[in-house]
């Protein structure tokens, strides 16, 4: 489920924690002061693996297939 809502197979704007780029801008936004970067590279290592890349591909794949 979390690679079909944030690898971009809905929205085509994929939001995975693996393209956080560390830049910290967040970081003062944040009111609870989470330490997001921190998060999401948690929630990349449970959620994204060597099998992302070609899961969102095979997503797509049959996204297209079924809107036809
Ligand atoms: S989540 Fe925060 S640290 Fe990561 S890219 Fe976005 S603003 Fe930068």
């Amino acid at each position: 489920m979390y690679l079909f809502q944030n690898g971009g197979i809905v929205t085509d704007q994929p939001t995975l924690a693996s393209m956080c780029v560390k830049c910290e801008k967040c970081l003062d936004k944040c009111p609870q002061d989470l330490p997001i970067p921190d998060l999401l590279e948690d929630v990349q290592e449970d959620m994204e693996g060597i099998f992302t890349t070609p899961i969102v591909w095979l997503g797509k794949r049959a996204m297209k297939v079924k809107n036809r």
